[in-house]
């Protein structure tokens, strides 16, 4: 019999609960629990205040309890526990739906809504295959990702993805293809807003087109800023290649918006930032403020009418979700717009950014930072790595900044930051002074 995986001393049974990317064994010796949150910061049981240097998980983008959305959940769950939109709706789904298509760049008129963003990722790959089955191109299916792209768990977001690890343990997934991470550190490296211009990088589609037919892709699907795989901005002129070239060869064009969305770069969306708009644009985790579960696919009119052309009686779409448009989470979404605008979150998102981009530079001295890349309020810090101890360098410093009280991730050697929007210049130099003392540490 072979050695059992659970160390001695154990009684997995009396933890039933499996945590998602989490390594268990090791979660259960040393639990991490916080029990209240308020304002840009987490509070543990024993009362230790926890600086959020992740809006959550890249979610909380207004602050934590902000009081209109608590109310407004709290309101609606009074009112209308639950509806089906399988054939009927409620009013809050509607007002969403519109007040969301008028935050959205200018041509996306439609939403689809969904319960978080990997539901989102599925959903806007159907909608792209669906929408040329609808308009007799059915060969149509492949998929166009990116390296170090990340777009959820979905057999169809893991498909796309651009990070091999995520891939290994599950077997065949949808034919999909990928991009070059348009990124090269001896040129861009502590690059301050968008790298210059890559030709290789914007010609890598036009060359993977001449190995994938044309004709047989149903969509590229990038981040405009790749998120969890370690902030990597666009270089000048990269998205507008892609457009361009998505529309020479008739192939639907989806931004993942699904950190980028609500006010990470102080737009509604990076598409807004970077002026370009794509065919559909997924989203999640800031439409609620991470208050409910909730996703999105914005779309088109273009791509809504495609599927519009059969008999009337027909459902256009075979395709969502028992808790699409949940009254709790329109009644959030509907909230968090209200708080962006009551409190003009996209303003202070601009105004405080460049602070929070000098002070995240003035580490770019420390012996160990090799990249600091910025987009909006996201930051990644590249770290050297130990010579044969890769990662290594990173989980201590990101374990050191939780033991002196702020919360950000690691992914390996990169540390990064996605805090709320509204976090004060005082205390963004306290962030980094945090991780600058962390640094010191870590030899
Ligand atoms: N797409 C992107 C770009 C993401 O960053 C994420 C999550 O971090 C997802 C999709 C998946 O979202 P969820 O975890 O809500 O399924």
């Amino acid at each position: 019999m072979s050695a059992s995986p659970v160390p001695t001393g154990f009684d997995n049974r009396r933890d039933p609960f499996w945590m998602p990317f989490t390594p268990m064994r090791g979660f259960r010796r040393e639990p991490l629990l916080f029990e209240r949150a308020e304002g840009v910061h987490y509070l543990t049981p024993d009362g230790t205040r926890i600086l959020d240097g992740m809006a959550g998980l890249w979610c909380v983008n207004a602050g934590h309890g902000q009081p209109r959305i608590v109310e407004a959940i709290r309101a609606s769950a009074g009112v209308l526990d639950f509806v089906s939109s399988f054939k009927m709706t409620h009013p809050a789904a509607r007002a969403y739906a519109r007040r969301l298509c008028d935050f959205a760049p200018e041509g996306l008129d439609h939403v689809f809504f969904v319960n978080s963003g990997s539901e989102a990722v599925d959903t806007a790959l159907k909608i792209a295959r669906g929408y040329h089955h609808a308009r007799g191109q059915g060969g149509r299916t492949r998929f166009i990702g990116r390296a170090k792209g990340y777009h959820g768990m979905g057999f169809g977001g893991l498909s796309v993805s651009g990070i091999g690890r995520h891939k290994a343990a599950f077997g065949p997934l949808l034919e999909a293809a990928h991009l070059p991470l348009p990124y090269e550190r001896a040129s861009m490296a502590f690059s301050p807003a968008q790298p210059q211009p890559n030709e290789a990088a914007s010609a890598a589609l036009e060359a993977l087109l001449q190995v994938q037919d044309p004709a047989t892709v149903a969509a590229v699907i990038v981040e405009p800023v790749t998120g969890s795989g370690g902030v990597y901005p666009p270089p000048r002129g990269y998205l507008e290649h892609l457009r361009a070239i998505c529309d020479r060869h008739g192939i639907l064009l989806i931004f993942d918006e699904v950190i980028t969305g609500f006010g990470r770069l102080g737009t509604p969306f990076a598409s807004q930032f970077y002026g370009v708009t794509p065919d559909l644009i997924t989203c999640a985790k800031g439409m609620t403020n991470g208050a409910v579960p909730m996703g999105g696919v914005l779309l088109s009119g273009a791509v809504h009418d495609a599927f519009m052309a059969g008999p009337p009686e027909a459902i256009e779409l075979l395709h969502g979700y028992t808790y699409s448009a949940h009254p709790l989470a329109c009644a959030a979404g509907l909230a968090t717009l209200d708080v962006f605008a009551e409190q003009a979150i996209l303003a202070q998102a601009t105004e405080g950014f460049p602070h929070w981009r000098d002070t995240a530079f003035a580490l770019r001295d420390q012996p160990s930072v090799v990249d600091i890349r910025i987009a909006g309020w996201l930051c990644a810090i590249d770290l050297a790595p130990r010579p044969g101890a890769d990662s290594q360098r990173g989980a201590l410093c990101a374990r050191l900044c939780l033991e002196a009280g702020l919360l950000l991730r690691n992914v390996g050697d990169t540390l990064i930051l996605s805090p709320p929007l509204v976090m004060q210049p005082e205390t963004v130099s306290e962030l980094f002074a945090t991780i600058a003392a962390a640094l010191e540490r870590v030899d």
